[in-house]
């Protein structure tokens, strides 16, 4: 089975994993967020890139799930005692990352090509693609200090201004990356990761332009990233509150309606399933939550037997 998966930083990235454990490298295509991108002390900074890769090469953080494990701060903290901006954490290993992808992208060279050659290094072999090689920026509309820049909404202040509205600037120019369409044309089905609806999932639906853009598309199946009203990590159901919409694993159904073939749900969340299945979407309840390893090959194993159900 030919998958594409969509997928933000943390949740994406254990979903993503799981499948890795078990489809083979060139049935498994990972789409990744490019919206919470910036440039920082200098650098081009990939969130949810770096996070997907470095998941995918078991060179992530356990604790934390973004970073590099076994991470030191010498250059941070060198750089916060010469006056420096130290609000984004980054560690030594990680900043090497960003230098060479930066010096690669100042020579011309594509984010796309720049990701293949990284993931190369690192030995990751399913195909890891930004979602553009263009530049896309979420911008986070605000009721205390309007619009703010994705990372100074989620890092600098801590997701705690109040959500009005999301912009994503450059997304009317961006065309997905080389070799997008191409998998999601070949695909069997889409996977939408638990990631962030409004601010992982979103600027990648909207760079893709489904229905334009692939003459059939296969069948999507998302996996919820709310289990019983509340986010594992992060703001996702703290955006759907302050948006007006009590967030449940409904509401992340209601918000991909038009898109999904099957959703899936936690045990926790097992009586929404009637109503997810009105909205004309199969469902499949199982456990979500992925603490480990095991847990992520074990749910990509569900989803994959959800999706032989579906096609
Ligand atoms: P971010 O860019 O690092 O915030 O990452 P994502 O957008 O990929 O992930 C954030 C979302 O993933 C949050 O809404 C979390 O609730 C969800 N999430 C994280 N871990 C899990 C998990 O183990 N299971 C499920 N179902 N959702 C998860």
């Amino acid at each position: 089975m030919k998958l594409v998966a969509l997928a933000g930083g943390v949740g994406g990235a254990k979903l993503a994993n799981g499948l890795a454990q078990i489809l083979p490298p060139k049935d498994l295509t990972i789409v990744v967020n490019t919206g919470d991108d910036f440039e920082h002390l200098g650098l081009y900074i990939c969130p949810d890139l770096d996070t997907v890769c470095y998941t995918l090469a078991a060179l992530a953080n356990p604790e934390t799930g973004w970073g590099r494990a076994e991470e030191t701060h010498h250059a941070l903290e060198n750089i916060e005692k010469l006056g420096g901006e130290n609000w984004f954490r980054l560690g030594d290993k990680d900043l090497a990352t960003h230098i060479e992808r930066s010096r690669r992208l100042r020579e011309g060279q594509s984010l796309s090509r720049i990701t293949r050659d990284l993931c190369r290094a690192w030995g990751v072999r399913p195909v890891i693609l930004p979602m553009s090689d263009d530049p896309v920026r979420t911008i986070v509309d605000t009721l205390e200090y309007g619009e703010l820049p994705f990372q100074e909404y989620f890092v600098q202040r801590k997701c705690e201004p109040k959500v009005t509205g999301f912009r994503f600037a450059g997304i009317e120019e961006a065309k997905p990356a080389p070799g997008v369409i191409e998998a999601i044309s070949a695909a069997d089905a889409i996977v939408i990761c638990p990631s962030n609806p409004w601010v992982s999932i979103n600027p990648i639906l909207a760079v893709l332009q489904l229905r334009s853009t692939v003459h059939r598309p296969p069948s999507i199946v998302a996996i919820s990233p709310i289990i019983g009203g509340q986010t594992v990590k992060g703001p996702a159901a703290k955006m759907f509150a302050e948006l007006g919409i009590p967030p449940s694993a409904l509401a992340v159904a209601e918000h991909y309606k038009n898109l999904l073939t099957g959703f899936i749900l936690d045990h926790v969340d097992a009586t929404l399933a009637p109503n997810v299945e009105h909205l004309n979407v199969q469902t499949c309840v199982t456990s979500t939550l992925m603490k480990t390893v095991s847990d992520q090959r074990q749910l990509a194993e569900d989803v994959l037997n959800f999706i032989q159900r579906l096609i």
